[in-house]
């Protein structure tokens, strides 16, 4: 049987009180519904907290974005900094370059460039 975990403060110290699990550590009360969910979903994450780290695939995107950059490659960049800005919305750089892009892209695309 798995264990029960507090939502709340990461105890597993519940006790069954009058129809409901309490937990020791900070007395949130929890109905059986919702400790057989916590059952369930405890044997995925047992402990909740698991923070999605990209910093390597933002720090790797913007490295392909900044060579596309390089070769003029407005495709690229604007698929790249599109990419970093999904996974980093605060970094201005790819703000910046991934609309940059985009309108090198569309002026590129046109006959006008095309010589
Ligand atoms: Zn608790």
């Amino acid at each position: 049987m798995n264990k029960l975990i507090c939502e709340m403060c990461g105890s597993n110290d519940l006790i069954k009180e009058d129809g409901c699990f309490v937990c020791q550590g900070c007395g949130t009360k929890y109905s059986v519904e919702e400790a057989k969910r916590m059952m369930v979903e405890g044997t995925v994450d047992v402990k909740g907290t698991v923070k999605v780290d990209n910093t390597a695939f933002v720090e790797k995107y913007l490295q392909n974005a900044r060579r596309a950059l390089d070769k003029e490659d407005w495709e690229e960049v604007e698929k790249y900094y599109n990419l970093v800005e999904q996974n980093s919305p605060n970094n201005m750089e790819a703000v910046f370059f991934s609309s940059f892009g985009k309108a090198m892209l569309s002026m590129t695309d046109s006959e006008y460039y095309k010589r």
